[in-house]
């Protein structure tokens, strides 16, 4: 598999018994989608703090992703068709690149730490702005699972996140926060 930024071949590695490919040229990430959300759920700086390193601030990560962030529309590095931008999760907003048919992410370098550093912040945080958001999405969340029992759909692929919009999920109140007021409500 080629990395769709800049066409090397991707390397096979695993981070936290996770698999994925990275590009050693550009420092780029392509993961599955269900291995990208288990890493939102685990703590971001536990490989950090056991080898006794310092994790990158949210505000240097953001800025890397500023620099790097493509803004062209990518070719799957699957299945050749055009990968979509999204978030991983509707309160992220960062915007990614997605293959929907394939569930595959490609992340540009800085975007891997920063979603997971920001999702796990963004649980942790006690900032009444940041808890309003939370409950917001809490919320719009029991009405999809309303909606979704009525209907009798199945859930979003079985791994409980809906897609950023390609869950079809009217999150609207979430797009309204940027990166630059999130890290200002969290820091
Ligand atoms: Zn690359
Ligand atoms: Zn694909």
């Amino acid at each position: 598999m080629r990395c769709p930024g800049c066409h090397t071949i991707l390397t096979r590695i695993e981070q936290e018994n996770i698999k994925m490919q990275t590009c050693s040229n550009c420092y780029g990430t392509v993961i599955q989608r269900p291995a990208l959300l288990h890493l939102l759920h685990t703590d971001p700086y536990a490989a950090t703090r056991e080898s006794g390193g310092t994790p990158s601030s949210l505000a240097d990560l953001a800025a890397i992703v500023g620099e790097s962030d493509t803004k062209q529309i990518m070719p799957c590095p699957q299945c050749s068709h055009s990968m979509q931008k999204d978030r991983v999760h509707p309160m992220i907003p960062v915007q990614l690149d997605i293959c929907g048919p394939c569930m595959l992410y490609y992340l540009d370098v800085g975007e891997l730490p920063l979603v997971r550093q920001l999702y796990w912040e963004l649980q942790h945080s006690t900032d009444e702005r940041v808890v309003a958001i939370r409950d917001k999405y809490a919320g719009a969340m029991m009405g999809m699972e309303r909606q979704r029992e009525e209907a009798g759909t199945p859930s979003f692929g079985g791994v409980g996140v809906p897609m950023g919009t390609l869950g079809g999920l009217s999150m609207e109140f979430l797009r309204t926060v940027s990166l630059a007021e999130l890290l200002g409500m969290i820091n």
